[in-house]
């Protein structure tokens, strides 16, 4: 864990030093918000979930 340098957000794709780790992949808090606030808008939400869903299939293959 001694590489913070490069971190990004797997949703944004902006840089960002912390947010939600799932299974090693980083999501910035912002997008972490959209994703809980999102059960108001449908179309952000499939998005949201079909990027999650790649972070499961990395995590699977690996
Ligand atoms: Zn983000």
């Amino acid at each position: 864990m001694g590489d913070n340098q490069n971190l990004k957000c797997l949703l944004c794709e902006e840089s960002c030093q912390e947010g939600l780790v799932i299974l090693g992949c980083l999501i910035c808090y912002d997008c972490e918000e959209k994703i809980v606030r999102t059960r108001v808008s449908e179309n952000d939400y499939i998005l949201y979930m079909s990027k999650i869903k790649k972070i499961w299939e990395v995590a699977i293959t690996n």
